[in-house]
């Protein structure tokens, strides 16, 4: 066996890869991603640095996936010291460390069971296969199970999650589409009820309802707790299950530690992945114990669960827990919203609104505003803040939870001088 790393501020002693090829790197890759012009070669925290030696306040954090940020010394020492001990092994076999991350997921959340795979776009097809089955071996009535989802919503690239993501601008050109999903707008009852009276008809379909707590994607939009507490009673009356992609909003980000304790109601089925691992691929399912019917054979994922994902998984959230990480979500949340709101008081005919929940934050610019949110995204890039679009209209602020308050001042002087660097153009 090796001997253990010795870690030494592995981080400062990093030298970044320097010049960056991107003719070779277009001729190479395929074009799938409208790409910013710059390429990232370190990290540390909060802060990034790219190819040429320029440094980024990081407010995207992968797409609200680095919880912990950049080179965090709990995620190296955890990690190196589980690649030299052991990184995958098959799920034929018992995987210790897959059971302890399932323990506490479990003792930390209202799901009964978990199963493991490598995204959130698995994660979520894992979740519709569950309903299936759920429905062709519970509700035997029903023959043609359907899934409620909402317009706006996003739930992943798969084909059958991309049926579920409620934006045509994604389907389109991949038709046909997987049978078995109608959409209804968000946050709004009255459209659930007409959904699921129109599709059960003489004939009973609708086996359960998949939202987010939050819809990132879509332009970062707070659920209703009126709406989902109806919705909860709506699928008790029914038999109809509840689902949560939590693929975004789990994990602390929302200042809870998973997105549906913001509404007061618990899922039946929630999914996680991208803050679950920190920024190393991992998906999760998660289940109450009425509707955990898969059995061997049902379900599987060659990587899901391995030892190094599940390591790192449990590093996290033990790291959330023991660093009382959510409150500094809380408070960060709390601070950033203030300074964004009072750009959107002093500037009402250019911006909407700021909403969210923790971390997970929006502006949203008016329609009439001679702007759009990758305008305001390429001129903070410039001044060396990232943050993402989140739809043609709203700025998402996403940053990694272990944020300082000097960090969010910071990113809020540097997009102001990216609002007037556009505006003045
Ligand atoms: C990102 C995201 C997904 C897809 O996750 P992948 O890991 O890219 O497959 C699904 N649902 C939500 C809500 C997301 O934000």
């Amino acid at each position: 066996m090796s001997p253990e790393i010795v870690l030494e501020q592995p981080i400062a002693n990093v030298t970044p890869q320097t010049g960056f090829d991107r003719d070779s790197f277009n001729t190479y890759v395929m074009n799938t991603y409208g790409r910013f012009p710059i390429a990232i070669a370190k990290g540390e925290g909060c802060r990034l640095q790219d190819t040429e030696g320029k440094e980024y306040l990081d407010f995207v954090a992968g797409i609200a996936t680095c919880t912990l940020g950049h080179a965090h010394p709990k995620l190296i020492e955890v990690v190196s010291k589980q690649i030299q001990k052991l990184h995958h092994v098959s799920n034929l076999y018992y995987i210790p460390e897959q059971g302890e991350l399932a323990k506490w997921i479990v003792e930390h959340s209202c799901a009964d069971k978990v199963f493991f795979c490598n995204s959130g776009a698995e994660a979520n097809e894992a979740a519709i296969k569950l309903v299936r089955k759920y429905a062709h071996r519970v509700l035997d009535f029903l023959e043609q199970p359907v899934i409620l989802t909402a317009k706006a919503s996003f739930h992943g690239r798969t084909l059958a999650t991309l049926t579920a993501t409620g934006q045509p601008k994604y389907q389109k050109d991949f038709d046909p589409l997987v049978p078995g999903f109608a959409y209804v707008p968000y946050n709004d009852i009255e459209a659930v009820e007409n959904a699921i009276a129109d599709l059960d008809e003489g004939n009973r379909r609708v086996a359960a309802i998949m939202l987010e707590p939050l819809q990132g994607e879509g332009g970062v939009r707070p659920g209703n707790i009126d709406y989902f507490r109806r919705l909860r009673q709506i699928c008790d009356q029914n038999n109809v299950l509840l689902v949560f992609d939590e693929v975004q909003v789990g994990v602390g980000r929302t200042g809870k530690l998973w997105g549906y304790e913001n509404l007061g109601v618990e899922p039946d089925i929630f999914t996680s992945a991208k803050g679950l691992a920190g920024g190393i691929p991992i998906g999760a399912m998660m289940c109450k114990q009425k509707c955990d019917v898969f059995e061997p054979g049902s379900h599987a994922s060659t990587f899901g669960g391995n030892p190094f994902a599940c390591a790192s998984g449990l590093a996290v959230l033990q790291t959330i827990e023991s660093d009382n990480i959510l409150e500094n979500v809380i408070a960060r949340g709390e601070q950033l919203r203030a300074a964004l709101s009072a750009i959107v008081v002093q500037f009402p005919e250019l911006f909407v609104e700021v909403r969210g929940w923790g971390l997970i934050n929006g502006m949203e610019i008016r329609e009439s505003a001679p702007f759009t949110s990758a305008d305001i995204v390429n001129a903070a890039l410039a001044e060396g803040l990232l943050i993402a679009p989140a739809g043609p209209k709203v700025l998402r602020f996403v940053p990694p939870l272990i944020v300082t308050e000097a960090e969010v001042n910071e990113a809020v002087a540097k997009l102001k001088i990216a609002m007037s660097k556009v505006l003045h153009h």
